[in-house]
């Protein structure tokens, strides 16, 4: 019986060895020398990692819209296909169609130009909070503190970039209001399509697959960085040269197993767990149902427009996606959030520090309405939040508007000195702004454009009294569905915005010439403009109120749980580290950690999306696995589970085993795992990537690209 109980204990033991390394944590690099990694499984030393003196991995890591890696001497990068997807779509026409059949470069001279894509390489970091809050004095009003340090950071911005030529200076706040860290980044401007496989392995599953589990999406694409032929970032040139990083990955074409150790390297776009219950109810009650609503109404009708001719369906095939994306996360975090009562919990959270800080004279002089106050801003926030969202989604839901917003908007803030203007308007940043219309008039198709401008002016109109938009009725000359649709027919017939030339054109000018211009939907963009502004300035002085609370919040939080926090993900580069790892997202189920081929093929129904190239059929009839296949299960792995803290922008993320070698790609989450932006769950809390074998199959026996597996440094011979 003792015996029996010793071995229970071992057993328990092993387990939590085991399984109980991960953690709640996006590590910023500076952090990492405290996490003891080795004793955790890694099996190299952490300045392999992460260097302030030296090389390191992370020098391998580049921000391609989310992460990428670069995976050879020559500047072939890794990452998702529905990272690369925009660009992918971008290249297709309805007779070179490269989301349907994929896209292959047998050697460089075939690789295309990944339109609208740079690679962004992090040179060093280091801290400026103390500089950017000198500016802010006691007494200023909410909306001057926002002002005061947003003008702080430009000049820091300006001045990093004229000390560092050809570099791009950029201070990311790290916690509200408190810390902010200075980052130099070179940017790769050229940047090329490789090898893309087609949508019917890249996407496999499409929609009803996206953020789930158990998973079979080979969500992987190559793509490669040029320079010009003297080594610095140049824009797209035929001279250009493949560009030579100074660190790339290696690649273990063994994989990984259920229990080893791993981790990410990556750009996680946003986390929210520092925030408060009333963010929370926020966004469960009025934001993310609004928008789950908005972008449901959109993905149907855009959806239909498309059926009938694959050119225009081409054309529409990004947004929906990322409508779809967004819309799916929203529904899976509301879920969640439900389930695991997560507003409720926060409040209590709340209520005890309440009771904490009530019950210390010092602390109740500090922070005694901190909460209450915080509380405030929500409660303002309620009031109009239907009319603030409509406003918001407006621009962004209708091309033409969004055109003719931002060419009104750069009329006005070109004529201001840099360092005062907008970011998106300044010298640094206008050139880009520039380009990305440029290439949204490539999706631009007007009869979408018609009805979801017609939706959102009827949704504008049944907005309740008290929030009604003045401006619009005005402009419009009524309330009705009649009013509408004679204003939207005059607008589209008579506006040139959607000719390119004229677009760019009017980017450049006067307010006084874009009166001239006599365009209607100019003219819309003017009535609205006050509106906007007025908008603006109202979010200035929230933030400005919300980031010296929040400020406060995390430190008196730190007093109160004795213990230190890392700052939520905001776009720079942090290190995850975890398991392969299943879960049980249900009473009586557990899901394994690693897919394979099998579950392709059992899943494939012949129609889109879960349709599977007869090649795979055939390779699989013949067991024909080449060196990819797993020793235990027998076959070749597609994908990979693991108990890592990641968010929207680890797409891409290198997963790399204990000696710090490529064994995967992060592409996504577990369902349950889509409320990891507002807090951390050991049990849900899992990511998804695809494992390099079937990266490494794929590109070798479906694809055929030879060349590319020599380059990633893998001996085709076995
Ligand atoms: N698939 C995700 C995305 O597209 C990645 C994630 O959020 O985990 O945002």
């Amino acid at each position: 019986m003792k015996i029996y109980r010793v071995f229970i204990l071992f057993i328990t033991l092993l387990v939590l060895v085991l399984f109980c390394v991960a953690d709640e944590g996006m590590w910023p690099m500076s952090e990492i020398s405290k996490l003891n990694l080795r004793d955790k499984g890694l099996e190299i030393p952490p300045e392999e990692i992460y260097n302030p003196d030296g090389l390191s991995l992370i020098y391998a890591v580049v921000n391609v819209g989310a992460t990428g890696s670069f995976v050879s001497p020559d500047g072939l990068i890794i990452t998702n296909h529905h990272v690369a997807y925009g660009s992918v779509q971008a290249a297709s026409t309805k007779e070179k169609d490269y989301i349907r059949h994929g896209f292959l470069a047998r050697n460089l001279s075939d690789e295309i130009p990944a339109q609208g894509r740079t690679a962004r390489i992090i040179d060093s970091f280091r801290d400026v909070s103390e500089e950017v809050l000198s500016v802010v004095e006691p007494g200023m009003s909410y909306a001057d503190r926002t002002k005061a340090v947003e003008r702080k950071i430009k000049d820091i911005v300006k001045r990093e970039e004229k000390q560092h030529p050809g570099k791009r200076a950029e201070v990311a706040e790290m916690f509200s209001g408190k810390t902010y860290v200075l980052f130099l980044y070179t940017y790769l401007r050229d940047i090329r399509l490789v090898y893309v496989p087609p949508r019917s392995i890249g996407e496999f599953g499409g929609e009803t697959d996206n953020w789930m589990w158990p998973r079979h999406t080979g969500d992987f694409s190559f793509m490669r960085a040029y320079v010009a032929p003297d080594g610095s970032p140049a824009d797209y040139s035929p001279d250009n040269v493949p560009f030579h990083p100074k660190k790339y990955l290696r690649i273990a074409p063994e994989g990984v197993r259920e229990g080893d150790f791993v981790f990410i390297l990556g750009y996680p776009g946003r986390t929210y767990r520092h925030r408060t219950s009333y963010f929370l109810s926020f966004e469960e009650e009025i934001r993310m149902p609004y928008v789950v609503d908005w972008y449901q109404w959109q993905i149907d009708i855009i959806q239909k427009i498309g059926e009938k001719d694959r050119g225009i369906a081409i054309k529409h095939l990004s947004r929906i996606k990322g409508l779809s994306n967004t819309m799916k996360n929203y529904r899976g975090k509301l879920v969640g959030m439900e389930r695991l009562d997560m507003t409720a919990k926060k409040r209590a959270e709340e209520e005890n520090m309440q009771k904490f800080i009530d019950a210390d004279g010092n602390l109740k002089a500090k922070y005694g309405d901190l909460l209450e106050k915080i509380g405030e801003v929500f409660r303002d926030m309620r009031q109009n939040a239907e009319s603030e969202l409509l406003l918001d989604y407006l621009p962004r839901s209708v091309i033409m508007l969004y055109f003719a917003t931002t060419v009104y908007e750069a009329a006005h803030e070109l004529r201001k000195p840099d360092l005062e203007r907008e970011s998106a308007y300044m010298d640094r940043n206008f050139p880009r702004l520039k380009q990305r219309l440029a290439l949204y008039l490539r999706n631009y198709f007007e009869p979408t454009d018609k009805i979801v401008l017609k939706e959102i002016l009827l949704r504008a109109f049944r907005l309740p009294e008290g929030q009604r938009i003045k401006a619009l009725e005005e402009i419009i000359g009524g309330r009705t569905e009649g009013d509408i649709e004679i204003f939207i027919k005059n607008v589209f017939e008579k506006s040139r915005l959607d000719k390119e030339a004229i677009l760019m054109k009017a980017l450049e000018m006067s307010p006084d010439e874009l009166y001239e211009m006599n365009d209607p939907f100019i003219q819309l963009a003017a009535a609205l403009y006050p509106v906007f502004q007025e908008q603006k300035e109202k979010d200035r002085t929230r933030k400005g109120i919300l980031d010296e609370l929040r400020a406060k919040l995390i430190d008196v939080k730190q007093e109160y749980l004795k213990k230190d926090f890392i700052p939520d993900a905001n776009g720079t580069l942090r290190l995850t580290y975890g398991r392969i790892r299943g879960y049980s997202p249900r009473d009586a189920v557990w899901y394994n950690p690693i897919t394979t081929l099998e579950g392709v093929i059992e899943k494939t129904t012949g129609k889109e999306p879960f349709d599977t190239p007869e090649k795979i059929f055939s390779l699989y009839k013949e067991r024909n696995f080449g060196r990819f296949a797993h020793p235990g299960l027998k076959t070749v792995p597609v994908c990979i589970l693991y108990d890592m803290d990641t968010t929207g922008g680890n797409s891409g993320s290198p997963v790399l085993n204990a000696r710090g070698e490529l064994i995967g790609v992060n592409f996504d989450r577990a369902y349950e795992a889509t409320i990891n932006d507002f807090g951390w769950s050991d049990s849900y809390s899992r990511s998804i990537g695809v494992d390099i074998r079937y990266v490494l199959w794929v590109t070798q026996k479906y694809g055929g690209v030879n060349t590319l597996l020599r380059e990633l440094g893998i001996d085709v011979s076995q």
